[in-house]
């Protein structure tokens, strides 16, 4: 993957201030998304490390499927979703993980050999609530961390040290 590449696709990624609320910072990849080049390069710089140490790739709803299933493909692998508590028809595994205000759940499916091992992706890093719950939610599950990747951090909030172990591809 060429550095000129990775920096046009970063380029790409646009800040919207107050979204969803005030105070927030969103961070919208849907223009990188939806440029051939920038969604390829950044699809393999995330799943790149971790060539052929793991066995599925599992994607956080919602950003995190579309990233995942597009690494599934150029990994050559399956993908599992990871989703908001009440949508999976028949959920394994539940987590609560703590937001800035009240918590949340994510659930997800046992169908994987039993040792599979799981590249965990989503979109941005912030607190690292979410990613620390997936990484809980797959080894509850009995199944292995081989790595969590991320296409963007957002740095100082502590994200990094609470997930423990990340890829990011990008870094505020
Ligand atoms: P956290 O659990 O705090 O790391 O938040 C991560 C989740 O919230 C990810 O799934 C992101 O999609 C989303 N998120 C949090 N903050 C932002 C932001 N500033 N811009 C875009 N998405 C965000």
């Amino acid at each position: 993957t060429s550095a000129t590449a990775l920096a046009r696709a970063e380029s790409l990624i646009r800040s919207i201030p107050d979204h969803p609320e005030p105070g927030i910072l969103f961070r919208d990849i849907t223009p990188l998304l939806a440029d051939a080049e920038g969604l390829r390069v950044t699809t393999e710089a995330l799943v790149e490390p971790f060539a052929g140490s793991f066995d599925v790739i599992a994607g956080i709803e919602a950003r995190g499927f579309i990233l995942a299933a597009a690494a599934a493909i150029v990994a050559g692998t399956g993908l599992v979703p990871i989703r908001k508590a009440g949508k999976l028809p028949q959920p394994a595994a539940a987590v609560d993980y703590a937001l800035e205000y009240g918590t949340a759940t994510i659930e997800m499916h046992d169908d994987l050999p039993a040792g599979s091992r799981i590249l965990l992706i989503d979109d941005v890093l912030a607190t690292g609530g979410t990613l620390a719950a997936g990484r809980r939610i797959v080894e509850q599950l009995g199944y292995t961390v081989a790595g969590v990747s991320v296409l963007f951090e957002i740095a100082g909030l502590g994200g990094r040290d609470f997930v423990g172990d990340v890829h990011t591809v990008f870094s505020s």
